[in-house]
């Protein structure tokens, strides 16, 4: 049995291999240092900065998921997003999507400040913008799609097909989807990053990252400078994202059973102005993500007619849903995009993005549906209630 399914991957990657006692559950190795055997002899295992047993079955299951050679668990997505940035040199353009993390956004102009190597954010859905960047040849493209907040979905293969003739390596943020949902390496993706922080752990307890390489020289190239800068995550991160990992598969199907029925809802609601989920067919980019996604996933958003007052309003009432950052999981979470995740990028940039002050993102989780739906509907009627 060598290509096992990717939900039998999921559950049970690395169960009952313990060779000392035959325990079920993969141990964890909290030590920082391995004894050596002897002389000049150790048992692949020297110091856990630069290896673990946990955290490499970790990235064992995770490479498998995204069917790539090997992967580099590290300590947080941005450190993930980091480490594949430590490939380019100082002379090196890279091009991002105009739309893509804040994070993310703010590493690379920070990094292109300091010198360290040229950026060009442009709007990868515009065949034109985009094959200009291509024509001044970058060294790495980053793809991330669906875009938060408005999920903005991009065609995947047709953009790393373009960016291979330009020369270029192409890294996929898979965050919003996981390998449940997408996989970008089989779509011609060079590396796939992850913020494990989200669906993959699942539970809102542990911040860490992954870089899931397509070949085995880009693993050695990668490996080697998560050792250097120590950016590899914790042993106990990585046995807590493993358990989460397990139920990736369920977990996610429910959930965007549940987001599905929020966004149904949500598009005949008189307060609400539009509702961004790739699921729906009026989306922009459905017929995309119907080809390259095997699921639309459990993340949406949507903009309140009333603008920010109505937004008060909403968060102030709303039930079942917390008012928090983050996403992917059990859990369901609304936060406000202009103040709290896109606060950062000034009000000009997010107008040119599209994100209004009306808009709220939703990270639907696994309660039950009729209590999702109740949830916001009493952060709806609190916008038209008069006594408040
Ligand atoms: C959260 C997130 C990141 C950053 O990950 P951290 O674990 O918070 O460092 C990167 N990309 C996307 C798409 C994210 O949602």
């Amino acid at each position: 049995m060598t290509q096992r399914d990717p939900r039998t991957i999921a559950a049970a990657n690395g169960i009952a291999s313990d060779e000392n006692f035959g325990a079920v559950t993969p141990p964890i190795y909290l030590s920082s240092t391995f004894a050596f055997s002897g002389f000049e002899k150790h048992r692949g295992y020297e110091y856990s900065r630069t290896a673990n047993p946990g955290r490499d079955l970790l990235a064992d299951t995770l490479a498998r998921l995204e069917g790539g050679a090997d992967a580099i668990v590290t300590s947080s997505g941005m450190a993930a997003v980091d480490l594949v940035l430590s490939l380019a040199r100082r002379d090196e353009l890279i091009v991002a999507p105009h739309d893509c993390y804040g994070g993310t956004y703010r590493l690379l102009s920070a990094r292109r400040d300091r010198g360290h190597f040229d950026v060009v954010f442009v709007d990868q859905s515009d065949a034109a913008s985009l094959a200009s960047a291509l024509a001044r040849k970058p060294s790495l493209v980053l793809v991330e799609t669906p875009s938060n907040p408005l999920m903005r979905v991009v065609d995947i293969r047709a953009i790393a097909r373009q960016a291979k003739e330009a020369g270029a390596k192409v890294a996929v943020d898979n965050t919003f989807l996981s390998p449940a949902l997408q996989r970008p390496i089989e779509l011609g993706a060079d590396f796939v990053i992850h913020s494990t922080t989200k669906y993959l752990n699942g539970h809102s307890d542990v911040v860490g990252g992954a870089v899931v390489c397509a070949a085995g020289t880009d693993v050695e190239a990668l490996r080697f400078w998560a050792n250097v800068t120590g950016v590899t995550g914790s042993p106990f991160d990585a046995y807590l994202t493993l358990r989460g990992l397990r139920t990736l598969f369920p977990r996610i199907e429910r959930q965007q059973a549940n987001a599905a029925a929020v966004a149904a809802f949500l598009s005949t609601h008189p307060a609400v102005a539009a509702v961004h989920y790739p699921g729906l067919e009026s989306h922009p980019g459905h017929a995309i993500a119907r080809r390259q996604q095997s699921g639309f996933g459990a993340m949406l958003s949507f903009d309140l007619a009333g603008g920010a007052e109505a937004v008060r309003r909403f968060v102030e009432r709303v039930e079942t849903f917390t008012l928090a950052e983050s996403l992917g999981g059990v859990e369901s979470l609304v936060a406000h995009p202009a103040t709290m995740t896109h606060a950062g990028m000034g009000a000009e940039a997010r107008k040119a993005a599209g994100i209004g002050d009306g808009l709220l993102r939703l990270s639907v989780g696994l309660e039950a549906e009729a209590d999702l739906i109740a949830g916001l509907e009493v952060g709806l009627a609190a916008i038209e209630d008069r006594r408040l």
